[in-house]
């Protein structure tokens, strides 16, 4: 039986881009790539706001991640960490031989302005990375706070991590000037895994020129001197690029704003309901996501069996990311899903758990 994916990605996905994945193939170097590369790009920077040039990379998020650090830290980057992916990706800057420092906050905490300021102020830094919203606590960190601050340190290029924030509400990227926007399709966007974007400024472009030791798979400049003639590097995902073009008419046909308004909703849903059963939420306002809810698990619920339950009944559920499992429980609300799949399953964790 296929469990209905409440987990914070993969997501549903919906049957029509499980459809559009089995269009005959078609080659990458044929006119039809191209064209079909070039709605696509079209399409996502009138979601992500920007101008800038957006690159389509076949692998997860993290390859993109990985390829960001490699290709824009030249001197030292400072990496900025409240949860599992952020700590990650300072791990991988290490990895990959560059300098680097990481500015801590306690899982459940944002990444502040001032924490931004601080660092960029010390002078240390030409780049830094962050992640607007961290899936593993359920934070989303003040994005137009610190990109003000960011602005004013035009030498440090801003490396920014969206993969279960972009498209569920307002992120311009030109106007808040971050230099790389990255997220994997298999969270906010609702699309199978295998497929990154990235949109990457002029001055970026500019700073790879001048670091060594870019590699090939994930060489920014591969990727524009590829997107000139509508293309990328190496063979695409075909497949899930014909998914992206199906998803992004289905935005469209939502309305950007009305896909916004909807997972307001969605997160305004899920916090009322904590509250009226008596739980706490892991994360203080103003700094809940819009995208997920990680609840303390306060009334000492078994997680485990809760999770066993929902199984049973067709759902699968996160009973809390890593050193958090069993203190608190994360529930998705990301994607295409509509407000009455979140009330059904809300229903059923209270069938579940009469007694907390
Ligand atoms: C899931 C996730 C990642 C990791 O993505 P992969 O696609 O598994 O590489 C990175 N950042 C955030 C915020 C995520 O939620």
């Amino acid at each position: 039986m296929h469990k209905k994916l409440f987990i914070p990605g993969p997501v549903e996905i919906a049957p029509e881009i499980l459809q559009a994945m089995a269009y005959p193939m078609i080659g990458h170097r044929m006119p039809e790539y191209a064209l079909l590369h070039k709605t696509v790009t079209t399409g996502l920077k009138q979601v992500m706001l920007t101008n800038n040039r957006v690159f389509l990379a076949t692998s997860s998020a993290f390859g993109v991640m990985e390829g960001a650090v490699r290709n824009l830290v030249k001197g030292r980057c400072v990496n900025f960490c409240n949860g599992a992916f952020s700590d990650k990706w300072h791990d991988v800057t290490l990895r990959c031989g560059k300098e680097a420092d990481a500015v801590k906050v306690p899982w459940g905490s944002p990444i502040t302005p001032e924490l931004v300021e601080q660092a960029l102020a010390t002078g240390r830094y030409d780049s830094f990375t962050l992640i607007h919203n961290e899936t593993s606590t359920g934070v989303m960190s003040p994005l137009t706070e610190i990109m003000a601050v960011a602005g004013r340190y035009p030498e440090v290029i801003s490396i920014v991590d969206t993969v279960s924030s972009m498209s569920a509400m307002p992120i311009p990227v030109d106007k808040l000037g971050i230099d790389v926007c990255i997220f994997g399709v298999q969270k906010a966007f609702a699309l199978p895994p295998g497929l990154a974007v990235f949109s990457a400024s002029e001055r970026a472009l500019e700073r790879a020129k001048s670091v060594e030791g870019r590699g090939y798979y994930f060489d920014f400049l591969e990727f524009a001197a590829n997107d000139d003639k509508d293309n990328t590097p190496s063979t695409p995902c075909i497949s899930l690029v014909y998914a992206l073009e199906k998803q992004l008419e289905r935005f469209f046909a939502e309305g950007l704003e009305q896909r916004w308004n909807r997972h307001r909703e969605l997160a305004a849903q899920v916090r009322q309901w904590v509250e009226r059963r008596g739980l706490n939420f892991f994360v203080e306002e103003p700094y809940r996501s819009v995208t997920l809810t990680c609840v303390a698990n306060n009334r000492g619920i078994d997680l485990k069996n809760l999770k066993s339950a929902l199984g049973q009944r067709g759902y699968a559920f996160d009973d809390g990311y890593g050193k958090l499992k069993g203190e608190t429980f994360r529930i998705a609300h990301m994607g295409d899903l509509l407000p009455g799949e979140l009330k059904e399953f809300i229903a059923l964790i209270d069938e579940l758990t009469p007694g907390f």
